[in-house]
């Protein structure tokens, strides 16, 4: 649909034609109406979904415009038509058209990805408070479980002998110690881990107020 073969001299000889704005509109229209399901394809693009959009429906609504106005070419004759003084200048209008349409298709993506990354942020934000955990001996590497069993890459190992014991639960564990902790000491407690009764234990300990709590 677009050439730009047409010059100034030509453009004098034809007006503006009446139907630009309602076509231009409807285009737009178009667009925004059925912007979720333009959205959509760009979830799951395929390359030539993408490239077609504004075409898409630039054709549609020129078959639309011609049914009131009978007189203009169809798509294919001002695809091909180009030798055409008339069908030339039509095909500038049409480009015209097309990049305020292009300006509507980059404005659409420009807002789904920022809700995209919004999206993506919160969920990243989310799994990181939830699961997340540096672990409090080597204060550097983040804890990790692996059946019941509490690792570290500083050489930490704490095996619950529960399947149910998550990274959360740790954390937990660990916020409510370090509260009851603080409620009555000023001083920072340290972590240990010590064999009892044959299992190691991660244990928080305060040398300045013998506090004492199990961790893990
Ligand atoms: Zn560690
Ligand atoms: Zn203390």
């Amino acid at each position: 649909m677009s050439s730009m073969n047409s010059t100034r001299k030509d453009q004098h000889k034809f007006t503006t034609p009446p139907w630009k704005e309602t076509y231009k509109k409807r285009c737009l229209e178009n667009m925004r109406k059925n912007r979720v399901s333009f959205l959509n394809r760009f979830r799951m693009p395929k390359r030539s979904d993408v490239i077609s959009v504004v075409q898409e429906v630039m054709t549609e609504e020129w078959n639309v415009l011609r049914k009131s106005h009978t007189t203009l070419p169809s798509c294919s004759e001002l695809m091909f038509d180009t030798d055409n003084e008339e069908i030339t200048y039509l095909n500038s209008i049409v480009e015209e058209v097309e990049l305020s349409l292009r300006e509507e298709e980059k404005s659409l993506l420009e807002l789904y990805f920022t809700d995209y990354e919004k999206d993506l942020c919160n969920t990243i934000d989310q799994l990181l408070s939830d699961s997340d955990l540096i672990c409090p001996l080597c204060q550097r590497n983040p804890l990790m479980m692996n059946k019941g069993v509490v690792l570290c890459a500083c050489g930490l190992r704490v095996n619950t002998e529960q399947d149910a014991v998550t990274i959360s639960y740790i954390k937990q564990s660990l916020e409510q110690t370090m509260a009851t902790h603080n409620n009555s000491c000023e001083e920072t407690a340290n972590f240990v881990v010590e064999d009892m009764f044959g299992t190691n234990h991660l244990l928080m300990v305060c040398e300045a107020c013998d506090f004492m709590d199990i961790i893990i």
